[in-house]
């Protein structure tokens, strides 16, 4: 038997590991057998000492990160085939390869068994982002599978952890380039290019998972005054000018992401009139505007990144939503998102609703969205689901 730290879980407790949820906080634990050392794998137990599941370890409330249900070696074979796994799910959504598209989240942590990694893929560049320091631990062997998975259609690999990695002592090198130094580069998604810039920008350089969305949008705009806020790169307005709008609006509250938005607006409707950017507060704009939109995108960041802000987040929608209802036009189309992982589905509408009643707008959901299946959700990892939004049509 291996020499690996056994981690005893306190009576009860081991009920959510029984239902495969994949993360054990600190609370569950009754006592540690064996060093405690950040990254760790570690066997879990029930106090009565029959196997759960072998994870990584780390100090903080979630204290073990499942890798998996069965005693478990951490070796190369294990990186390659849950890499391998993700990758042939992609092909078989038809991300890869395709004409069209050669943007999508290659791993998506626990939806692909793989909890605390985030790998994104931009045309031949895969940006690694870790949130564990076992995967930080671990970062030779996932890059050997990431290239030993994709051969030559990975050319450039970075890793941008800087900011999701926990503050440990002895995480260095937080970011940098493992393999190749491309630092931005053209991407096309359904057929629209943007540069993206994954060392600089957001996130790991492009928001993928408002793909799907984004098409709908586009599906939507023929004819209509568009107004997208908190746009960034100009995603949806882009889409939106594709898909036939007369107007399409951008604002967002930073000078750099409104020159992105005009850079690609640029890049794939060369001197067209329609569009115009705005760096502004969302809030401001909102009350100030004298236009009237009949189609109104609200994506704003995350409001409440954990649960005991939870209240504020909510308001925070409700007052967003209700600005905009009180303004749409006649017949107008509301898209309206959240990221935020600790808001569920069922609040945020519990928000919106009351921002449409507060409003007095009636109001019939058309649509209600989710991410796209490269950001595939574990059944047994609802937390997982966070990107949540509802299209609705205002009377
Ligand atoms: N819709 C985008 C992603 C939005 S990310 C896409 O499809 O890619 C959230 C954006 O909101 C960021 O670009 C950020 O600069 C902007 N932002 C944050 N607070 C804001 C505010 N108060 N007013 C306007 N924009 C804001």
């Amino acid at each position: 038997m291996s020499e690996r730290t056994r981690i005893v879980l306190k009576s009860g407790k081991d009920q959510s590991l029984r239902r495969y949820h994949p993360w054990v906080f600190s609370g569950a634990i009754k006592k540690i057998y064996g060093p405690a050392r950040e990254g760790i794998l570690v066997d879990i137990y029930d106090n009565k000492d029959e196997f759960l599941a072998s994870g990584h370890y780390q100090d903080g409330s979630i204290a073990v990160r499942v890798l998996s249900f069965h005693k478990l070696d951490l070796n190369q074979e294990f990186w390659d085939e849950r890499v391998g796994n993700a990758w042939k799910l992609r092909q078989n959504l038809g991300l890869l390869p395709s004409a069209q598209t050669n943007v999508f989240r290659w791993i998506n942590a626990e939806g692909d068994g793989l909890p605390g990694l985030i790998v994104d893929y931009y045309g031949g560049v895969a940006v690694v982002q870790m949130h564990s320091i076992g995967m930080y631990q671990n970062l030779g062997a996932i890059v050997q599978s990431l290239k030993k998975v994709a051969g030559e259609q990975v050319h450039t690999i970075y890793n941008k952890s800087d900011s999701s990695l926990p503050d440990k002592p002895g995480i260095s090198n937080r970011s940098g380039f493992l393999l190749g130094n491309l630092e931005k580069g053209e991407v096309l998604e359904n057929g629209y290019r943007f540069n993206v810039n994954w060392v600089q920008g957001q996130k790991t350089g492009f928001f993928i998972d408002q793909r799907e969305n984004r098409k709908l949008v586009g599906e939507w705009s023929r004819d209509r005054k568009v107004l997208n806020m908190f746009g960034y790169t100009g995603g949806f307005s882009v889409y939106g000018l594709g898909g036939g709008a007369k107007v399409v609006h951008s604002v967002d509250s930073s000078g750099k992401a409104i020159d992105l938005t005009r850079e690609h607006m640029e890049m794939n409707f060369p001197n067209d009139p329609r569009h115009e950017a705005f760096a502004e507060d969302a809030f401001r704009y909102l009350n100030e505007m004298q236009e009237s939109y009949d189609l109104i995108i609200l994506d704003p960041p995350a409001f409440a990144k954990h649960q005991n802000v939870l209240n504020n987040a909510l308001q925070g929608y409700k007052r967003l939503n209700q600005k905009a209802f009180e303004k749409i036009a006649s017949g107008g189309l509301l898209f309206t998102f959240s990221c935020s992982q600790a808001v569920s589905r069922e609040n945020f509408r519990k928000s919106v609703f009351v921002a449409a009643a507060n409003a007095r707008r009636k109001v019939r959901i058309l649509y209600q969205l989710s991410q796209p299946p490269d950001h595939p959700v574990s059944i047994f990892h609802l937390e997982g689901e966070y990107l949540k939004g509802l299209v609705m049509e205002v009377e």
